[in-house]
């Protein structure tokens, strides 16, 4: 399934994420996607499967904020970007042309993470040993 297939991409995107911080483990509270409308994903599901895959692991409860991004095409009849619509095929509506270039719409990153670093904890002080 296509969400599955996409939350997995994301999980190790982050598991590389968090290796830059190494050795503390940041608590992630959210992540913020940016999701094409071309990649027909539902945002729904994917935060499902997401919610499923990092259950258990150090991105437990970490939720996901999907910012779904428009399809945008561009005319390659006479250069403007539109609206590429489900009901006029994907035509551009200046010169009826078939989608051709797409400038946008078929993104899935991740734009920023929100997270918290562990304060170090003090080096607990050695207990002196009983004489
Ligand atoms: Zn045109």
């Amino acid at each position: 399934m296509h969400e599955v297939d996409m939350t997995r991409c994301l999980v190790l995107s982050m598991q590389s994420w968090r290796q830059r911080h190494e050795p503390t483990l940041p608590s992630v509270q959210r992540v913020h996607l940016e999701v094409g409308r071309f990649t027909c994903v539902e945002p729904e599901q994917l935060r499902f499967t997401w919610a499923v895959a990092v259950q258990g692991s150090w991105l437990d409860g970490a939720d996901l904020v999907i910012e779904t991004v428009p399809l945008v095409g561009r005319c390659l009849a006479c250069g403007a970007t539109y609206h590429p619509t489900v009901e006029a095929a994907y035509q551009s509506p200046c010169c009826q042309r078939p989608l051709e270039e797409i400038v946008s719409g078929r993104e899935l990153r991740i734009r920023s993470v929100d997270y918290t670093l562990p304060t170090p904890t003090p080096t607990p002080t050695p207990t002196p040993t009983p004489a």
